[in-house]
């Protein structure tokens, strides 16, 4: 399969498809705890990097092929390695997929397009988005994320908001934390009033549990994270 991996067990998603829909490390971020390790194409281009008649032929064979396992998935998940909403076609991708199975489909998405309203649109369809929000200022963004020259924090908050009042689905906003990067209470307490305006139905509270794209990026040890996930509130989960 060059497409689709997995299926993939995690306590976030349960058992799901995964399906990338870029080539390898195609992404408007680098970011410094990115698991795939350094971004090889910073791009802001969108196109249909990988067509989606041949992401739904491998689909389509792959769910004839294991019909018992496609029964215990709990999401097929667009992700994989690279940023997926800069594939043009993932609205008709989603489109396609629910034309093909019962499956829910959940979007993992860095959060940087979600500005354009072309996108959100694409996106509609999904049963699940989960967009990552790591910091709520430029400084600490560009730090942590080393987005795309141009990619704007400000913006990226506007689009989460614009979002949450178009889609229909679940939100589940997922927050990177790094041990004295991003952990500084102050921070958490700004994140707080900027995810309140965005209302997420959940907020997934995360730390590098593996190698990571640079050097020195450590988890935020658990008596923290529970601090965090008190001021954040009930819709906070540690994950
Ligand atoms: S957005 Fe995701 S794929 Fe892109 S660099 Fe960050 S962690 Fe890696």
């Amino acid at each position: 399969m060059k497409y689709l991996y997995g299926p993939v067990k995690s306590r976030r998603l349960g058992a799901s498809l995964g399906i990338s829909l870029t080539p390898y490390k195609t992404c408007d971020f680098d970011c410094i705890y990115c698991q795939l390790g350094r971004t090889n194409n910073l791009t802001v281009e969108r196109k249909e990097y990988i067509k989606v008649s041949e992401i739904i032929n491998e689909l389509r064979t792959w769910l004839g092929d294991n019909r018992e396992i496609a029964q215990g998935l709990e999401y097929i998940t667009l992700s994989g390695s690279g940023e997926p909403t800069l594939n043009t076609g993932i609205g008709e991708l989603i489109t396609e997929i629910k034309r093909l199975t019962p499956l829910k489909v959940a979007v993992l998405t860095n959060t940087s397009l979600l500005v354009d309203s072309e996108v959100r649109r694409q996106l509609l369809e999904a049963d699940l988005i989960v967009p990552s929000l790591d910091a709520v200022t430029q400084g600490l963004f560009i730090k942590i994320d080393r987005p795309h020259p141009g990619i704007n924090i400000e913006e990226i908050i506007a689009g989460l908001v614009a979002l949450r009042k178009e889609f229909r689905g679940k939100i589940w906003l997922e927050v990177m934390l790094l041990k004295g990067i991003n952990d500084d209470i102050r921070h958490i307490r700004k994140l707080k009033d900027i995810i309140e305006k965005i209302n997420p139905d959940k907020i997934q509270l995360n730390s590098p549990a593996r190698t990571t794209a640079e050097s020195g990026i450590y988890a935020v040890g658990r008596p923290k994270l529970k601090k965090i996930r008190e001021i954040l509130g009930q819709e906070a989960e540690i994950f």
